[in-house]
């Protein structure tokens, strides 16, 4: 999103990337099936979540570039070494953070407030889902903000699954309502919407609108998590990267490793060094600004690991909080039959390959009340259907058909399969002194780069609430009239997903409005450093139930537009 907004805003941008050039157009497996893959597309050490998945060079593992964990802490991080990250198969759920998830402490004395409330950044959450293209619909729920009317794509219809946990979810007085993803459900309006978000910039409308006319809408091809070869869903490399290159501004080196920022004598950011991995030579550019978007952790890493005699500790890290308050979201789920899905008519009812109705947290009322042993809250992510089947659903299937084989296998099969659903609860972790990432003093990867070495550890919010979920979707089955499939925990301990698991991890440089709490102004700007600029969730004060990523890019937009705006006036030299 920086390189976009810089670039179509007249600035020249080097992008440097650690991963290799990633084209979807041409390498996006549209139409394989499993039974074209190796072991039907079964995930292995290489390919964690399957060997379609868009991930080319990273999952749990990056080879030769290890991390550490702490005695006693439990952390996972997933990293994808490519052109556009993560962006090229997430799960496209784009929720906005809401009035109160910009001011937490005020609410209930936890964690921190952000610098800046939902109503400044309403804006740029309108201008950002207009420019990647976000389907949902248009509840105005407590604490769940509405888009600006005409902004959002019409949501897709909802499937039978959905419908039946509507009803169920009705009774329990839990809403449900149409999911937002970053997924084309009708063209963008080319003619209209790049004067909209860029008026009075031709450059800028010019390469948008060739942009946009290049993406088609969904049609309900395969699973997003390969990428989109039509970008119909939003990737950095089908709808970021392509109109940052076509200003002309902008030049991409990948297999570039960044290691350290360098400064100059007066502590102003000079460049960077990195690592070309083709060749092993260490560069240093040169810049009148840097942008770090790396990824939260891997943006504190470089910052940490940039020490010279004005910055010891790392720089822009006087405050000591470059690092600190690292967060991921709280995750744990239950999967269940449903009788009364059993035996449906076989139809095509793929969608979007992702969630089309979800549901957000609802009990703020109870909460207010004191009735709840935690703070904060979840949502509810949801799944079923018949989708192609991937790997191990049909020998999920043996306990069900009692030893049958062949004629009345294959009846037995037809009969449950469709019949089964996933619960996901995604919930907010408030920060804590105790999770956190610092540099390992001993460990380095295979670049001589020192690595990050992860602290973790839950408050009993988090673990109360994991336990909250497995009681709520155990309700919302037994409505169903299914059953659980596994077991309901009362323990939260034993519900609750691993650190950083959930992919969600954020925080570390985090702003705010007192420099000795926080690391960077509201703009995303160094407060000891004016000329370093941080663009990715390492940002995060808190980290609601809302899925970071639309978040991440609007607080970037913004970001962006107040460093143009600090170039013209000539406050960054
Ligand atoms: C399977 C999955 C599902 C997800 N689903 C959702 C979802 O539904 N909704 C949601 O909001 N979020 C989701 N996420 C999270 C989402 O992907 C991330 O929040 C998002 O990609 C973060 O963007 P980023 O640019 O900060 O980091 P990344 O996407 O990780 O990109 C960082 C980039 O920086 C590069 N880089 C790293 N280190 C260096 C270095 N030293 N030098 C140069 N370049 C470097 C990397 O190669 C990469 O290209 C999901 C993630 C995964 C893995
Ligand atoms: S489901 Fe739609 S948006 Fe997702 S990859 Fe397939 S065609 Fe693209």
């Amino acid at each position: 999103m920086a390189a976009y907004q810089l670039s179509v805003q007249g600035l020249k941008v080097l992008l440097l990337e650690a991963g290799r050039d990633y084209d979807p157009v041409t390498e996006t497996p549209m139409f394989q099936t499993p039974k074209d893959a190796p072991l039907r597309g079964a995930g292995g050490a290489d390919k964690p979540f399957g060997f379609y998945d868009a991930t080319v060079d990273g999952g749990w593992r990056v080879p030769g570039e290890p991390f550490t964990t702490a005695p006693g802490s439990q952390f996972q991080w997933w990293r994808a070494r490519m052109l556009g990250g993560r962006t090229n198969h997430w799960g496209r759920i784009s929720l906005r953070m809401g009035p109160y998830d910009f001011k937490p402490k005020s609410r209930d004395g936890l964690g921190e407030d952000w610098p800046m409330t939902y109503e400044t950044m309403a804006p740029y959450y309108d201008k950002t889902e207009l420019l990647i293209g976000v389907y949902g619909g248009d509840e105005d729920l407590e604490n769940t903000p509405r888009s600006s009317p005409g902004v959002l794509q019409p949501p897709p219809a909802a499937r039978t699954y959905e419908l039946l946990t509507k009803q169920a979810c009705d009774h329990l007085k839990i809403p449900v309502i149409p999911a937002h993803r970053a997924v084309l459900t009708r063209r963008q309006d080319s003619a209209r919407l790049p004067q909209r978000l860029h008026p009075g910039n031709r450059l800028a409308q010019r390469v948008l609108k060739q942009s946009m006319d290049q993406r088609m809408a969904c049609f309900y091809a395969t699973d997003c998590g390969r990428g989109c070869s039509i970008k119909a869903n939003f990737q950095s490399t089908t709808v970021l990267i392509p109109p940052a290159m076509a200003t002309g501004n902008v030049t991409l080196i990948t297999d570039a490793m960044v290691r350290e920022v360098t400064v100059d004598t007066q502590g102003r950011a000079s460049g960077v060094h990195y690592i070309d991995k083709l060749t092993r030579v260490d560069h240093h550019v040169t810049a009148k600004v840097v942008v770090l978007a790396a990824s939260a952790c891997e943006t504190s890493r470089i910052m940490l690991n940039s020490k010279s005699a004005l910055f010891p500790n790392g720089i822009a890290n006087g405050s000591g909080v470059v690092g600190k308050y690292l967060m991921d979201t709280v995750g744990a789920g239950l999967s269940a039959q449903i009788p009364r899905l059993e035996g449906l008519p076989p139809i095509n009812e793929d969608g979007t390959a992702g969630i089309h109705m979800y549901m957000p947290w609802w009990l703020y009322g109870d909460q207010a009340a004191g009735k709840m042993s935690f703070a904060r809250g979840y949502h509810i992510e949801f799944g079923g259907g018949r989708s192609m089947p991937g790997p191990g659903i049909f020998g999920g299937l043996e306990s069900f058909t009692g030893g049958a084989y062949g004629k009345k296998f294959k009846e037995e099969a037809r009969r449950y399969y469709g019949s089964f659903m996933w619960f996901d609860g995604r919930g907010e972790m408030i920060p804590n002194e105790d999770s956190y990432c610092e540099i390992d003093p001993v460990a380095v990867d295979q670049w001589g780069i020192p690595v990050l070495r992860f602290h973790w550890k839950w408050s009993q919010h988090e673990i109360d609430q994991a336990a909250h979920m497995h009681k709520t979707f155990a309700e919302i089955v037994a409505q169903m009239g299914g059953k659980v499939q596994g077991t309901v925990q009362t323990d939260g301990n034993k519900a609750i997903a691993a650190g950083g698991s959930i992919i969600h991890e954020v925080g570390t440089v985090r702003m705010g409005t007192d420099p000795k709490k926080s690391v960077l102004n509201e703009f995303g700007q160094a407060w000891e450093v004016k000329n370093l600029f941080v663009t990715d969730g390492a940002t995060f004060v808190s980290n609601a139930d809302k899925n970071p990523t639309l978040s991440i890019l609007a607080l970037a937009w913004r970001s962006c537009d107040y460093l143009v705006d600090e170039l013209k006036k000539g406050n960054i030299s």
